[in-house]
């Protein structure tokens, strides 16, 4: 193979990209990003990939999360805050379900570009191009709106860069303290209908007690009170991820400097295609999201070209079936896992393929079809001996109202109250709070 350099992707076919038409001012604002600093570093990338090296033996655990899309709109100190409130909540509870560290990896600070299903959309009998993310486009439906415009990338640089100098601050400076994560906690279990969490909340608590009363936690030390947190996004405006690429002067590789784990998605993972050209040659962790049409051929490509020299923790296989059909799909793809000797992560998103429309409707992910695919996915794992070491959520730390049921129980009616995302449904915190404790309880079986 010839030597890989952070600009051949563009030889290769490419789908899911904008057409830019101001060719002057995407060299422009690629110029310009190429001058910014990098967003995350390659020692931190190298620490993750250890990390989850250490899932993929099933001594840790992958806790990923966020929005689908961020939003130049609704970004907000709080939203992040809330949004990495509640994974530490979860974090603990899996924590404590699966006795191994929980790696917490957000699906922010980065998580822009989306793919879509058309590459138009038809509103009242007018046609105009899809949204593709903030980074590309805008959500508002005129054709003005609609047009990529390139410097976008530059607006979008700028709020990942604020929203990781928040995420960094909150993971330091005493925010992520155990004793207040739980206390939040505790607030949800006080909650309607959560009492059948309650038990396991308690025992929480007894532990905490009894590391306080043995003086583990007396000088309030620095593993109680910090957090690793990274940061990740889907690896699809490849102008803007080749523009922050860096030469890392430690190793001599290359660093996707646009955050600490990227991941190629299902409509972009051709083997051939100019998504998996980029994702091959970076020192970075890369995530593959698997669906019902990857074959075992393709994945046996994938594993050889993503992670050549069979790094643990370089390549996680991310599984988006559907509730109901993980029984017919994983256990073919662990198969060519196996047959290869890959090492992988697997972890599960049981958002992408339980997306459904409502009777009122909104586009909806029902909880109970949310925890139907994490279970079957623990399921497979247990039946075919390998070792589940993730799950993948797209969540807020808001209280919206984009998927039904939970404790709470959202309702197809409730849809509309709340409903805030630019592109697929999130489980708001309780949501999300609820399936950590239903999945920590997969995790004791
Ligand atoms: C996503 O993660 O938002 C996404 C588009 O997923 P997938 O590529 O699995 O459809
Ligand atoms: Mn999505």
């Amino acid at each position: 193979m010839t030597e890989w350099q952070k600009s051949n992707w563009r030889a290769k076919p490419r789908v899911q990209m904008p057409e830019y038409t101001d060719a002057e001012a995407l060299s422009a604002a690629e110029a310009q990003l190429a001058k910014y600093p990098p967003l995350v570093f390659a020692g931190e990338a190298r620490r993750l990939k250890r990390a989850l090296g250490a899932a993929s033996r099933g001594e840790a655990f992958l806790l990923q999360g966020g929005d689908c899309a961020e939003s130049f709109e609704q970004f907000s100190a709080d939203a992040i805050r809330d949004t990495f409130k509640v994974m530490l909540q979860m974090a603990m509870v899996l924590t404590y379900g699966a006795k191994v560290p929980v790696v917490k990896v957000g699906r922010m600070a980065g998580q822009f570009a989306k793919p879509r299903s058309a590459p138009t959309e038809v509103v009242n009998g007018v046609e105009l191009p899809s949204y593709r993310g903030d980074i590309i486009n805008e959500l508002a439906f005129t054709p003005d709106a609609r047009i990529p415009d390139p410097r976008k990338m530059l607006q979008a640089y700028t709020q990942a860069a604020a929203t990781l100098n928040l995420l960094r601050a909150f993971s330091t400076g005493g925010y992520a303290d155990v004793h207040q994560v739980h206390s939040w906690t505790l607030g949800f279990i006080e909650g309607e209908n959560a009492e059948r969490y309650r038990d396991m909340a308690n025992r929480i608590s007894d532990t905490l007690d009894f590391m306080r009363a043995a003086g583990v936690d007396s000088d309030r030390s620095h593993t109680l009170q910090t957090v690793d947190f990274y940061t990740s996004h889907e690896s699809l405006l490849l102008e803007y991820e080749e523009a922050l690429c860096r030469l890392d002067s430690t190793s001599g590789k290359w660093l996707a400097g646009s955050g600490h784990m990227i991941w190629i998605g299902d409509r972009t993972r051709q083997p051939d295609g100019a998504h998996v050209e980029f994702a091959r040659g970076v020192l970075n962790p890369i995530g593959l999201k698997c669906g019902p049409t990857t074959t075992a051929e393709d994945l046996k490509v994938l594993m050889a070209k993503l992670n050549p020299e069979n790094e643990a923790g370089k390549l996680t296989l991310i599984a988006r079936f559907g509730a109901g059909k993980v029984g017919e799909h994983l256990p073919r793809l662990i198969k060519a896992v196996q047959e290869e000797g890959a090492n992988v992560v697997w972890v599960c998103d049981p958002m992408h393929g339980n997306t459904i429309k409502s009777a009122t409707g909104y586009k909806t992910r029902p909880f109970e079809q949310v925890l139907r695919e994490v279970r079957d996915f623990f399921g497979v794992h247990a039946a075919e001996g390998t070792i589940p070491g993730g799950v993948h959520f797209e969540m807020t730390g808001l209280d919206v109202t984009e998927c039904t049921g939970g404790v709470r129980d959202v309702t197809e009616e409730d849809l509309s109250d709340r409903y805030h995302t630019a592109c697929d449904p999130r489980l708001n915190a309780s949501q999300s709070l609820e399936l950590a404790f239903l999945v920590a309880e997969e995790l004791v079986k």
